[in-house]
């Protein structure tokens, strides 16, 4: 349970002063539900009102504070005119100016006749200066109210700043004293400050270099953040290690008939791979692993030995994939190594239905099918096995933690593999899959020819007609992938449907489109066509992008590049460059690019290497956008930048680890203030793992 002595930090925000149900809606859009998320949303700016001249000193544009006699008041004659206050000091003469103001209000704020305190943006008019709308007027004795240094926040609208100010102010004042949770040597090594101070501080910043990401203040709580994650991994990792698994280690006779029918032998990562694989499933404990490779790397094969592995020692295994097309595509390539393994392989999607599907589901049952590919459909209630031990899901990001769980649930102490053809940077797999092993398959198979790439200005749209109606001619294949017009299907299918029309001027009937909203059967037939040859162009949404496999292609066009990711367009690209003939790949750009869009194509131009690729994609756009935070069911991070905090990342992994290692139940004074800090984090569940204490 949540400590007591965190209670006040997660009130709702409706608890701090002068925030009602309207403003607390909009404080809860705006940083969250908690008084704790306030404490969260840091400056991103600050205004300095320390500058304080006489009039005639203080220069145009700059904000100031100045000590003036109020002169006189001046309403407007034309309520569409200003209401003006004339102050003055020695030196010269300032106009406080306001618009669509009551005057009554403002002469009983401002009377005439006393000194006040003023501050906000002065502006020359000829020899007159004016500040409109002041942001601060008091009396000058009472001018230590006054905030000289203030605290900008990023704003929603409608939220006043000054209500947030202070409700911030008032949550800062709700911090409780916590024990200190990080190593003492390390803080004074870093020359950090307690947590409460660093907030403290984050939150009243003196100048521009206090809101830096790399300021000590903000590298404190970053680090906070980053461990409360890491130790939560690790804690979520150490109690499924702590369930028992099973040992799964076949006699290799099915494996050997395999990889006899293979038309090839195993790259050197394959073999490394299979290896870690198959001592977690030999070990007692239950396997979680992640097997990432590059688009073409090789990891069906991987998987397939896997399988193969549980079936030996007498048990099942399943594979699933997260579309119709790549689970059929598996069950089609995987076959005829099974075959000749004298393996029998079943396909379960949320296509099959009535009489089929339950001859499927019944030979599961039964254990008289070993192997099972599929789609979503395998977490339906009613698919059981009868002895799973392996899950292998492919391309994970499509699915959530939530599900993985789900397939594993499916047997008794399932081993789990889970593939991905998006290579994460280091510091991103870490907060991802932070509680999964990782085995990379690091060299692409022998004989693949690299994918010639080139960008061009969309304007010169028919000179790249022109050119792939010569490569069609040859005997070229190409896809055509039509840009991402919005978040909605519809638009991208419109202009899908919109090329594939245009390009069938060009080409002829031999040009088919494939798209997201088509009826899987509908969308097969096309792949097929494609696939066999009697398509020459395929126009498609992104719906190919994941896995697809048609070696024979070898033109990749990708219209709108710059509104793709750049693991998205890696992983377009990936899917030619995979037969024997040499490939390319055009990316039709927008000529007005944003120099960010510039670099990150030229990246793509530049390289192959899905990793450097994933690295570079992480450094110019930021890890939020990187992993897609809601698709990866990754929560994001309030006050870590992984691009500017990268390196406390492997930090807080070490750390974590030490402490699980020396400390499992957190029972030690500092393990005490660390549980603190989950709870703080909001990683209850990685706490509730811990035996109580
Ligand atoms: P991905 O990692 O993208 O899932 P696949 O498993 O689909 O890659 O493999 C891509 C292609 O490479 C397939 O046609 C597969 O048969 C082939 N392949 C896999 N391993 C090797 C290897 N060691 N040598 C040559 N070709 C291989
Ligand atoms: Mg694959």
């Amino acid at each position: 349970m949540r400590p007591a002595i965190l209670f006040p930090l997660f009130k709702p925000v409706t608890a701090l002063p002068g925030l009602g149900p309207r403003l607390g809606k909009l404080v809860e859009k705006l940083a969250g539900a908690h008084v704790v998320d306030l404490l969260w949303h840091l400056p991103c700016g600050v205004v300095d009102r320390r500058f304080s001249p006489k009039i005639a000193q203080a220069p145009h544009g700059r904000i100031a504070t100045l000590t003036v006699r109020i002169d006189s008041h001046a309403p407007p004659v034309n309520p569409r005119h200003p209401y003006k206050i004339r102050c003055t000091d020695e030196t010269g003469v300032l106009e406080l100016v306001y618009f669509h103001i009551r005057g009554d209000w403002l002469s009983k704020q401002i009377p005439a006749g006393t000194t006040m305190v003023v501050s906000g943006k002065v502006e020359w008019f000829n020899d007159t200066a004016q500040i409109t709308h002041p942001d601060a007027v008091v009396p000058v004795d009472s001018k230590e109210e006054l905030e000289l240094v203030e605290p900008v926040y990023p704003m929603t609208a409608g939220l006043p700043a000054k209500t947030l100010r202070k409700a911030v102010r008032a949550a800062l004042g709700d911090v409780p004293k916590l024990d200190e949770w990080q190593d003492p040597a390390w803080l004074a090594r870093r020359q950090w400050p307690t947590w409460a101070e660093a907030l403290t501080r984050a939150h009243t910043p003196e100048d521009e270099g206090d809101l830096a990401a790399t300021a000590p203040i903000r590298c404190r709580l970053a680090y906070d953040e980053l461990l409360a994650n890491q130790l939560a991994l690790m804690l979520v990792r150490a109690s499924q290690r702590r369930l028992s698994g099973r040992v799964t280690q076949g006699d290799g006779n099915l494996r050997r008939a395999a990889l006899a029918a293979l038309p090839f032998s195993l790259t050197g990562s394959q073999a490394a791979s299979l290896e870690d694989i198959y001592a977690d499933m030999a070990a007692e404990r239950r396997m979680l692993r992640l097997l990432q490779g590059d688009v073409g790397s090789g990891k069906t094969v991987v998987a397939l030995m896997a399988m193969l592995n549980a079936v030996e020692a007498g048990a099942q295994a399943a594979l699933m994939a997260p579309t119709e097309i790549l689970a059929r595509q598996h069950a089609e390539s995987l076959e005829p190594l099974c075959k000749a393994a004298g393996v029998e392989i079943g396909l379960l999607t949320g296509r099959d239905k009535g009489k089929a599907r339950q001859a499927v589901l019944d030979r599961l049952a039964s254990g008289e099918l070993p192997l099972l590919v599929g789609t979503h459909a395998l977490f339906q209630e009613d698919v059981a096995f009868k002895d799973l031990a392996l899950a292998v899901i492919d391309e994970q990001h499509r699915f959530g933690v939530h599900q993985r769980l789900q397939l594993s649930a499916k047997g008794r102490a399932v081993d789990v593999l889970v593939m991905t053809a998006t290579p994460i940077p280091r510091t991103l797999t870490l907060t991802a899959y932070g509680d999964m092993d990782v085995s990379r398959l690091t060299e692409k198979p022998a004989g693949r020819k690299p994918v010639q790439t080139v960008t061009i200005a969309l304007d010169r749209l028919e000179e790249v007609v022109g050119g792939i109606q010569r490569k069609v001619a040859e005997g070229a294949r190409v896809y055509w992938v039509c840009p991402l017009v919005d978040e909605s299907e519809q638009s991208d299918l419109a202009a899908a449907t919109e090329r594939h029309a245009f390009l069938r001027a060009s080409f002829g009937d031999r040009v088919g489109l494939v798209h997201g909203k088509m009826r899987g059967p509908d969308k097969d037939a096309v792949m097929a066509a494609f696939a066999a040859g009697s398509l020459d162009v395929l126009v498609a949404t992104t719906v190919i992008e994941v896995g697809v496999n048609v070696p024979e292609a070898t033109v990749m066009v990708i219209e709108h590049a710059e509104r793709f990711g750049l693991a998205q367009l890696h992983q377009l690209r990936g899917r030619v460059g995979r037969g024997e003939k040499p490939s390319s790949c055009l990316l039709l750009f927008d000529s007005n690019l944003t120099e960010t869009a510039r670099a990150r194509l030229k990246t793509l131009r530049d390289t192959e290497d899905g990793f450097v690729i994933a690295e570079e994609d992480l450094r110019l756009r930021g890890a939020g956008e990187v992993l897609g935070t809601r698709q990866s069911g990754l929560p994001g991070f309030r006050l870590a930048d992984l691009a500017v905090h990268g390196d406390l990342l492997a930090v807080a992994r070490d750390d974590a680890r030490l402490v699980v290692e020396r400390d499992p139940d957190l029972a030690s004074p500092r393990g005490q203030a660390l549980r603190t800090l989950l709870y703080l984090f909001e990683r209850d569940a990685a706490a509730k793992t811990l035996r109580s204490g």
